[in-house]
């Protein structure tokens, strides 16, 4: 048994075979003279390569459209094309392996359709490199489809970034490991959401010889344990027993009302980035959502989502919660959650760059389909719009300009919404916090973004593994911050709730009470343990 250490992001125990996940490729030739070997091995990488095109198809198809599924109809043409194909094996047959001879064969095809000069020719070049390199994965094992995983896996990795990590959500998964990685990005956000134990930072896991192996994850101590021994298996496997009961136990808070001993009720919300995540919503009872990530639903489609697409997600949402608040987060594109299709450029610093509202009050055709879609879902249920970022009272300004051109062009169209849809902020950012008693005046909500609150006041990049005990959400800046936002918000008579991830430390839960916070919106995970914390407060 071999035992390693990282830093936990979701506790719990998960056991599972190792597979590691990189998607680098470094093709490497070499001869060989098995040349019936390496054709049969080109051949289940072809069909696998197809599987995977087809479902990607399907996938496109249902969730975002025909028109944007054809694309793989394409690719899984090319798959097959005998040209393509016969070039791949006459150069196996000249004595190299199936690999070099895929990417030799991509890169003559990609060559010859640039060289044509029609426009839609020149484009199959991106097209037959992307098929080549979905059939060297499959032939190097490098494949990320989670669907298809026979049994219960844990995925190791360098790194995954959100897009990569929300295609766990459909696959056989019960944790995942990685290399470098940090506790408040995304992509541990995103486990919390889905219920799977993780742990970062360990090093040497990406060693080859682990793949396949059996090995366990302990999320709560951060340890790995690789090939287990009989006595760690039984302590790991009683661990989980008691952690299930105790969550079991968790289950009488179910329907339970959120109030202090002293009477004061706060709004126990949660957090979502996807349809799939509400299902755990209404799970553990939370009372709302107080944070719907909506740039999850552009990072899982290829093109923009229309807003016949959005607002169908939207009303969804809003009917499935059945009268309990939904606050939509306007798209927060930027920085670690990237969309090729936007066409951002590369920038030093895309955390301190153009993303999230910079974005849409530049780009307001995304912003005004994102708008009318929420807006019209706003008329099945209780939604409030929230944006994300603000640092000026002059964002906030043209937000809400937008935003009424948009309720105008609904009114002119005959189109029902909330007239009294609220609208909110995020207060992310330390100008937000310090001017929070001016933009009160001017919103119905503050909502407080302790991710990127704790990145922006300690100049600390949140994704950064190297400064990551330099992300300090207990430092006394945040904490008075936070305060200050709340009693602004109070001035103005106005609410203030928390969504980043200091929402769920139960160690402060008092302290916000006291400060004048009246909601929390965390993963649905902690949602019921929240509820049993803040019923035993006397505050
Ligand atoms: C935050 O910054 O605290 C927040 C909730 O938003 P996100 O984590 O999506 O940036
Ligand atoms: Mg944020």
């Amino acid at each position: 048994m071999i035992t390693k250490n990282g830093k936990g992001v979701f506790g719990g125990i998960a056991f599972g075979k190792i597979h590691i996940f990189s998607d680098h490729i470094d093709v490497k030739k070499y001869f060989t003279s098995d040349t019936a070997k390496e054709k049969e091995r080109f051949e289940r990488a072809c069909n696998k390569a197809f599987d995977e095109t087809i479902s990607l198809m399907e996938k496109t198809k249902e969730d975002v459209g025909k028109k944007e599924a054809e694309i793989f109809e394409i690719h899984s043409m090319m798959i097959r094309d005998e040209e393509y194909v016969s070039a791949v094996e006459s150069r196996i047959e000249g004595g190299i392996n199936a690999e070099a001879a895929v990417k030799e064969t991509g890169d003559e095809f990609a060559e010859k359709f640039l060289s044509l000069e029609d426009s839609y020719m020149k484009q199959r070049a991106a097209d037959v490199i992307d098929i080549s390199e979905r059939i060297i994965k499959a032939l190097m094992g490098k494949s990320l489809n989670a669907k298809d995983l026979k049994e219960k896996t844990i995925v190791v990795a360098h790194d995954l970034t959100p897009s990569q990590t929300v295609q766990l959500r459909e696959g056989n998964i019960s944790g995942f490991i990685t290399e470098g990685g940090s506790g408040n990005s995304h992509t541990a956000i995103l486990a919390r959401t889905m219920n799977l134990p993780a742990v970062i930072g360990v090093k040497g896991i990406m060693d080859e010889a682990y793949e396949g192996i059996d090995a366990a994850i302990d999320g709560s101590s951060g340890t790995i344990y690789i090939a287990p021994n009989n006595t760690t298996m039984k302590r790991l496997e009683d661990k989980k027993i008691k952690s299930d009961g105790e969550k079991e136990l968790l289950q009488k808070y179910k329907g339970v009302k959120t109030v202090t001993k002293s009477g004061k009720e706060i709004m126990l919300y949660a957090n979502i980035s996807n349809m799939a995540d509400l299902d755990m919503v209404l799970a553990n009872d939370a009372e709302g959502i107080g944070l719907f990530r909506t740039e999850f639903i552009f990072m899982e489609s290829r093109t923009f989502p229309s807003e016949e697409e959005q607002f169908e997600i939207y009303k969804r949402a809003a009917e499935k919660m059945g009268g309990r608040r939904v606050i939509i987060r306007t798209l927060d594109i930027g920085a670690d959650k990237k969309v090729d299709y936007f066409d951002i450029p590369e920038e030093e610093n895309p955390a301190m760059g153009f993303r999230a509202i910079r974005i849409c009050l530049e780009r307001t055709n995304i912003f005004k389909v994102q708008l009318k879609a929420i807006l019209r879902a706003s008329a099945f249920g209780k939604v409030a719009i929230m944006f994300p970022m603000i640092c000026t009272l002059e964002e906030l300004r043209k937000a809400k300009s937008i935003l009424n051109e948009v309720k105008l062009e609904l009114d002119f169209a005959g189109i029902k919404y909330d007239r009294n849809i609220e609208v909110g902020i995020m207060v992310e950012t330390p100008a937000a916090a310090i001017i929070s008693d001016i933009l009160a005046q001017e919103c119905d909500f503050f909502s407080i973004g302790t991710n990127d609150l704790t990145q922006y006041t300690l100049a600390v990049d949140r994704q950064n593994s190297k400064v990551n005990s330099q992300f300090d959400t207990h430092h006394e800046s945040i904490l008075r911050l936070i305060r200050i936002t709340a009693e602004n918000a109070k001035k103005e008579g106005i609410w203030t709730g928390i969504c980043g991830e200091l929402g769920a430390d139960e160690s402060l839960t008092e302290k916000f009470i006291k400060w004048g916070v009246d909601e929390l919106s965390v993963s649905p995970v902690y949602v019921l343990s929240l509820r049993k914390k803040i019923t035993e407060l006397y505050v």
